[in-house]
């Protein structure tokens, strides 16, 4: 028989860095993804009376593992990490690579790699409940800096996220949809802007966004069918529009 359905709680950690909980409230479990800091992380954990039964990680950048060991010796428990990031991140239980299957509680996430922000980047997808959980790889109407891959290599990661079914739901890590909106507005107030998207769906989605905002309720998870019409990185047709689209937002 089916138990209740798993959710996914948001912990906001620095400044706009959020960790995720999955939440299995049949067993009291939980699937930590990218514990920045372990604080507020291991409190929750006390506080809601989960045990914890995994970490995830996305990627090997220290706002994404730098609780980790602390959050571990509190709760101890397997680490999940992309396999391309051992010299970076050093111990873990299971290195992953692309189309790797994992099993745990209720969840079976299928491993993603998807370079460009880092060359090692990973996402986990969740087909049964539509979850993704992509670290740095795409932002509400944005995507992550390009650090160590090439435009080429982080064209495609996006590429492949539009292939997954538009109900899913997006959890990225960092809370930068606001500062995004106002490049999506400049970049319709370009001449010869070469995306502009939807516009009509681009302002109901601001709307909605600074209403949010303004309750202090988080902007993620993104609506991956909501994100195709309205980021200028998922509409960007080609690798050059796609490199045009992203300097740009790097000197704003
Ligand atoms: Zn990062």
């Amino acid at each position: 028989m089916a138990g209740t359905r798993p959710r996914v709680e948001l912990i906001p950690i620095f400044e706009d860095n959020y960790v995720f909980c999955l939440i299995d409230q049949d067993n009291q479990e939980v699937l930590v993804v990218d514990p920045g800091e372990a604080a507020k992380t291991s409190l929750f954990l006390k506080e809601n009376n989960l045990s914890l039964k995994g970490v995830l990680l996305t990627h090997h950048h220290n706002d994404h593992i730098g609780g980790v060991r602390a959050l571990i010796n509190e709760h101890p428990a397997p680490i999940f990490a992309p396999k391309k990031n051992i010299t970076q991140i050093g111990s873990a239980d299971s290195w992953l690579s692309e189309g790797e299957k994992i099993k745990i509680g209720p969840f079976e996430f299928e491993v993603l790699e998807l370079p460009g922000h880092t060359l090692g980047h990973i996402a986990y997808w969740e087909p049964k409940f539509k979850w993704l959980f992509s670290g740095d790889v795409l932002f509400g109407l944005g995507c992550g800096r390009i650090f160590e891959g090439t435009y080429e290599q982080a064209y495609h990661s996006l590429q492949r996220l539009k292939k997954l079914p538009s109900e899913t739901l997006v959890y990225c890590t960092h809370e930068y949809t606001e500062s995004n909106l106002n490049f999506c507005r400049m970049l319709s107030n370009l001449d010869n802007s070469p995306i502009t998207g939807d516009s009509e769906e681009l302002e109901l989605y601001a709307n909605q966004l600074l209403t949010r905002r303004e309750m202090n309720l988080p902007s993620v998870p993104l609506k991956l069918a909501v994100e195709l019409n309205v980021n200028p990185f998922l509409l960007a047709k080609s690798i050059a529009q796609f490199s045009y689209l992203r300097e740009l937002r790097n000197k704003q």
